[in-house]
């Protein structure tokens, strides 16, 4: 038996690992705290690792193709290159580039050869159709970024905070924290044990009672759809006592006037009644904000997913800005990065409005955030009378059809698609209806580098993971796929260290590949460590991982004058007015709020035993005296009814959760429900939903989270 130490690739907090392995067989992972930033640290989804690798998910051994007959039928790898890489250049050359879309799922943020692979084809393509998950369930925190503009310093480090504000996110169980949720992504427990230790105060917004609420000094469990009104009533309080951080506001901000008139009613009297929480909560939660020096004010995908989603994070952020919620120059930078470290600025940038510049969508007046298309678009795109409309969509590692919610509307369009190809390692939705299935290679079967969590980790911290497993012959490595379909379409390639916030175009350092000889990975990994604080060979000879010995960073002042964030822009003013204005529906008395779970992230990882054991279906959790009002008893059948859709589901009692609330996970069971879903292994939460009414502006996000519902029993 050999041990290999490397990382989990499950989600972007990159936790190190022990992986036993007995020949060539992965038998079991453990934790590894030498010298990862966490300390030793896997959550269930980190343990199953190794099941998910031996086949847990009815992993895919080959590719598929889907025959005249409409059945699939096995095909070999490279075969179906060929195939998909002749019809996407026919598209190219009838349609242009544009015919031609890529959606990057959960499952591609577990690559970074893959995921760079992808960016480069869709750059050399000339497409500006790339959607991907971050459009979903954080889609507002870019709306906030292009209306607001944002502070080249960044928030503090959890470690650094003296109060930390978090609406709508329980990183305790999603892993998904800094930098718009505060605390570690990894060992989240215990890091917010740490910071209560040594005095941080968490005040948490959220309808239900949460796993991280245990760390919560002050919880407020408004109705949902609220979030806009209650933030708005903090900077009420915030500026009536002058609590708001003046320096700051008045270096770096404009619009305070208009901040001014629109809260100017949102009193907490006001909030309370509409959210119904205790007035007294939102004068404590300004008051420890204006008292505190570190101040971090953060959501997860509650807000994002709610009703008003725009407006709830704009608001959000803007207590933040009134707190001087950002490192000024002099503080110090915990992590300015190990493979590509960066200097920090005491500097606003100034909201770009991308949105409304070129490309446009051709199915809504709205364009790209951070160089995306909004994914709610996705299934418009597809449809729009255009001759830009999209063709082809090539999906790595994500179940779009599903995830964009209105099952209906979604799968009518994905049929027009000329083309559709699922990169992936196991079966989804998506893959069911498409011509293609690329069967992908597994994590532990790839190189891979800890891109994804270089900013992300609360201390430096690099590691390097070469395959500690043969890939099976029938499988492709994502990055090939990219790379293959390139060299079958002409299109060279240039390999570069891209990151979010980046145009691609505007990274200078690049590696062109060769069309005819394939990338040796190694050799893309060394390229990649050309910045690096730690040289490849050094991250080689550690496979545990490494902390570089670089001097401690702090922020430097700004470089010139700089820019002013707009704190209420005449769009956010307008989208206050209108949720003051709006009325409850009352033909739907409860509303359905999306909930996380700890075995799961979004619909990957539901197949290991953990998570079938814990969750057979998503139950609808309901207050007891909710379900008591309703005649329900615990697990009884119960159909529950949106202006939009129908599913059935158990109803389960949880005292937890407020009154008023249905709770239930999304991306479970089958895209359509047969009704029974204890045979379908839950409900899709999506079927509630609308791709046509009630759309968010700027990103057309559909509703995810504060659906109005009816529960009725079956
Ligand atoms: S937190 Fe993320 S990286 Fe860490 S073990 Fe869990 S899934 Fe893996």
């Amino acid at each position: 038996m050999e041990t290999a130490r490397t990382f989990c690739r499950n989600c972007s907090a990159a936790c190190s690992m022990e992986i036993d392995v007995e020949h060539g067989r992965l038998i079991r992972a453990r934790p590894d705290g030498e010298v990862s930033p966490y300390g030793a640290y896997l959550c269930p989804k980190g343990l199953a690792s190794v099941e998910f690798h031996n086949g847990a998910e009815n992993r895919l051994l080959h590719c598929l193709a889907r025959g005249v007959d409409g059945e699939f039928a096995p095909i070999e790898a490279e075969a179906a290159l060929d195939a998909i890489g002749a019809k996407l250049a026919a598209l190219v050359a009838e349609h242009g580039p544009r015919s031609v879309a890529v959606y990057h799922g959960t499952g591609a943020y577990r690559s970074t050869l893959g995921a760079l692979m992808e960016r480069a084809w869709v750059a050399a393509l000339g497409t500006p159709n790339f959607f991907s998950t971050m459009t979903i369930d954080q889609s507002a925190k870019w709306v906030t970024m292009a209306r607001m503009g944002t502070f080249a310093s960044g928030r503090h480090a959890l470690r650094d905070l003296d109060v930390a504000l978090l609406a709508g996110g329980n990183p305790l169980v999603t892993h998904q924290g800094a930098p718009f949720a505060l605390v570690e992504s990894g060992a989240p427990g215990r890091a917010l044990e740490a910071a209560r230790a040594r005095g941080m105060k968490l005040i948490l917004v959220d309808p239900r009672r949460t796993e991280t609420a245990r760390y919560a000094d002050l919880l407020i469990q408004p109705l949902p759809g609220h979030d806009a009104a209650l933030f708005a009533a903090i900077a009420h309080v915030l500026l009536r006592d002058g609590g708001y951080d003046t320096a700051f506001v008045e270096r770096w901000c404009a619009g305070l006037g208009e901040v001014r008139a629109i809260v100017a009613a949102a009193t907490p009297e006001w909030v309370a009644a509409r959210a119904d929480v205790p007035a007294e909560q939102i004068e404590q939660a300004a008051r420890w904000l204006g008292e505190a020096r570190n101040v971090g004010v953060g959501s997860g995908t509650g807000p994002s997913f709610s009703a008003h989603s725009n407006l709830a994070d704009h608001m959000i952020e803007l207590v933040n800005v009134l707190c001087g919620g950002y490192r000024r120059a002099g503080d110090r930078v915990r992590n300015p990065g190990t493979l590509r470290p960066r200097a920090f600025y005491e500097m606003a940038v100034p909201p770009t409005r991308g949105f409304e510049q070129a490309p446009q969508c051709v199915s809504a007046p709205t364009g790209q955030l951070l160089g995306e298309f909004p994914s709610a678009l996705l299934p418009g795109e597809i449809t729009a009378d255009s001759p830009d409309r999209i063709r082809a969509l090539l999906v790595f590692g994500g179940d779009p059809l599903k995830a964009v919610g209105d099952p209906a509307v979604a799968s009518a369009a994905f049929a027009q698609l000329d083309l559709l190809v699922s990169l992936d390692s196991r079966m989804n939705e998506t893959g069911k209806r498409a011509h293609y299935v690329v069967a992908a290679s597994q994590p532990f079967e790839r190189h891979d580098l800890t891109i994804a969590a270089d900013a992300l980790y609360p201390e430096p911290f690099a590691q390097y993971a070469p395959p500690i497993a043969p890939k099976p012959e029938g499988c492709v490595h994502d990055w090939e796929f990219f790379w293959a379909l390139s060299a079958r379409m002409n299109l060279p390639l240039t390999f570069k260290y891209w990151s979010y916030g980046q145009r691609f175009e505007d990274i200078t350092r690049g590696l062109p590949l060769s069309l005819t000889e394939k990338p040796d990975p190694e050799a893309l990994c060394r390229f990649l460590c050309g910045e690096s604080a730690v040289e490849f060979d050094q991250l080689v000879a550690h496979p545990e991982g490494l902390r570089p010995d670089t001097p401690t960073s702090f922020v430097q002042p700004a470089p010139n004058a700089g820019g002013k964030l707009q704190l209420m822009p005449d769009d956010v003013a307008a989208e206050f007015r209108a949720y003051a204005d709006e009325r409850a529906n009352e033909s739907y008395p409860l509303q359905l709020v999306c909930r996380r779970t700890l075995h799961t992230l979004n619909g990957a990882f539901r197949e290991s035993r953990g998570a079938r054991k814990r969750y057979p279906v998503n139950p609808a959790w309901m207050n007891p005296l909710d379900m008591a009002a309703l005649g329900l008893a615990e697990d009884a059948l119960v159909e529950i009814a949106s202006p939009h859709g129908t599913i059935r589901s158990l109803a389960r009692g949880e005292d937890r959760l407020r009154r008023g609330v249905v709770s239930m996970s999304h991306m479970f069971g089958p895209l359509v429900g047969t009704g029974y879903p204890l045979a379908d292994g839950g409900a899709n939460t999506g079927e509630l939903t609308s791709l046509v009414d009630g759309l968010a502006s700027v990103n057309y996000m559909p509703r995810f989270s504060g659906i109005p519902v009816r529960v009725t029993p079956v």
